[in-house]
């Protein structure tokens, strides 16, 4: 627990978002500062005693403009400094973070130190911001070692409102509540009350400590999402599937995995499956997981070629599949990795 013995040093990468900006006393807009000067407006954290270094994305970027190249400039730039630092907190705009906490724990695999995602609700330089509880226990995190000296902690992760959950678990729930983020099919790494206290049991660790993680920055961004509703019309249902730039396609479906089952529904998937495309069911719900042998209208799905996404978030889905395909042309492959559980996206 005592982390002031071992000296952790900690990156802290600011890509942009909210938690960044600071009214101007002038014009009382919010503008971003510059995190150099991160410590003097988290006094706090210098009595951790920790070496914190900070850089800074450039341009800063609202997270709504996140791109897979900014994921690929992240991992880069945590697979170039790994070994300089025990932990790493990225300082994140909340609306995509779910998006980037997910593919970055699909492109670097293997890891053994931290990569905490955190932001805020509100500004840091506002009196009443989330943003400085939401740090401070995010470098706390990042910095915690175990018993052997390990990381406590050793995965991609987002912490927020005193939560830290698995970021492939998690989905932006709130547009303004201090709470923004849920996992609800996978409980908490960590909750920070009082003390932190960690769910050690639930925590990945790697299958070996000294083996540098392995990068995957190669990433095919050929997925589209059809989200199913009622009224849904076939012109629309055949441009999102049978695209011939799509080589992937996430079904949002209904309940545990349900879509209509009407004749030219069903012939799309038909199909845009013997194009060869990998089609991905995923669950609109919040939680649970999708399962196409509960009902008939899932079973249908199942028997036209849908493959099942399990309880895996939209978010994830994606950014599994860019990573996956980006390793490989061979959709067969794809479809049999998605199946497993990689990094703790699904509950398999
Ligand atoms: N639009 C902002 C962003 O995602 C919102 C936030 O940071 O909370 O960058």
């Amino acid at each position: 627990m005592d982390n002031t013995k071992t000296k952790a040093s900690l990156l802290l990468i600011y890509t942009g978002g909210t938690i960044g900006m600071k009214q101007d006393p002038t014009d009382l807009t919010l503008k971003p500062f510059n995190f150099g000067q991160i410590l003097e407006e988290v006094p706090e954290l210098a009595k951790f005693a920790y070496r914190i270094d900070s850089c800074s994305f450039d341009p800063i970027i609202d997270s709504s403009d996140i791109e897979p190249s900014s994921w690929q400039a992240l991992a880069r730039l945590i697979y170039g400094r790994y070994d300089d630092y025990d932990g790493f907190i990225v300082l994140h705009g909340t609306d995509t973070m779910s998006y980037s906490a997910s593919a970055l724990s699909f492109m670097l695999e293997g890891l053994t130190k931290p990569v905490i995602f955190t932001g805020s609700q509100l500004p840091i330089g506002v009196p009443r911001t989330d943003g400085k509880e939401n740090l401070i226990s995010a470098v706390e995190i990042a910095a915690e070692k175990d018993g052997e000296g390990h990381a406590r902690v050793p995965e991609v992760c987002i912490c927020f409102d005193n939560m830290l959950m698995r970021g492939n678990r998690t989905t932006k729930v709130h547009a303004d509540n201090f709470r923004a983020f849920r996992s609800e099919n996978c409980p908490p790494l960590a909750e920070a009350g009082i003390h932190i206290r960690y769910n050690d049991a639930l925590i990945r660790k790697p299958a070996d400590w000294n083996r540098r993680p392995a990068l995957h920055t190669e990433l095919d961004t050929r997925v589209s999402i059809l989200k199913i509703h009622p009224g849904i019309t076939p012109q629309v249902v055949q441009d999102i599937l049978c695209g011939s730039d799509t080589r992937a396609v996430i079904l949002e479906t209904y309940g545990s995995g349900n879509a209509p089952s009407k004749p030219w529904f069903l012939d799309l998937i038909r199909r845009a499956a013997d194009m060869g495309k990998i089609l991905l069911n995923v669950t609109q719900c919040l939680a649970g997981s999708v399962d196409m042998d509960i009902y008939a209208n899932g079973k249908a799905l199942k028997e036209a070629g849908v493959e099942s996404g399990f309880d895996s978030t939209t978010e994830s889905a994606l950014g599994k599949l860019f990573c996956l395909m980006g390793e490989t042309p061979d959709n067969a492959e794809v479809k049999k990795l998605m199946r497993l559980n990689l990094r703790g996206e699904i509950s398999k």
